[in-house]
């Protein structure tokens, strides 16, 4: 058995048949057996451009996903920084001094606290002991 994907010149339509092998193909399309699925067309020839084709398609369906997903991820993160502004105090740069002071003042503090910092800074407090974590952040137009 041998898949080939068709192509109908008249209405575009793609699809596939089995045939016991190319020969019968062959002798299928001489007596004009070989129709289209959906118009009934006789004009029914190999897709040779099937599988570029097919390629397309499924890249463009990807990228609408992925632009799905980080659409989805962007508001997940919204959410996130709405919550941690409403609940911490920005410090800015200072995040790393702050976090600093907290932790060894025992200053009292009623919100945690939240700015940036660099990778450096976060490895050098981790090391302290000092609970920081990154999130992703993404700048809005309230920003
Ligand atoms: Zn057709």
């Amino acid at each position: 058995m041998i898949k080939y994907n068709l192509l109908c010149n008249k209405c575009d339509l793609i699809f596939d048949s089995w045939f016991a092998s190319s020969k019968e193909y062959d002798k299928l399309k001489k007596k004009k057996l070989i129709n289209c699925h959906s118009c009934g067309s006789l004009k029914v020839e190999k897709n040779l451009m099937a599988p570029k084709f097919v390629n397309k398609i499924s890249s463009k369906k990807n990228e609408k996903m992925s632009l799905q997903k980080y659409q989805k991820i962007k508001e997940t993160i919204y959410e996130y920084q709405k919550f941690i502004k409403s609940n911490f105090n920005y410090v800015g740069e200072n995040f790393a001094y702050e976090a600093r002071s907290i932790h060894y003042d025992n200053k009292k503090i009623d919100k945690g606290i939240y700015g940036t910092a660099s990778k450096k800074d976060l490895k050098e407090l981790k090391e302290e002991g000092i609970d920081a974590r990154m999130i992703p952040w993404v700048k809005n137009e309230n920003n």
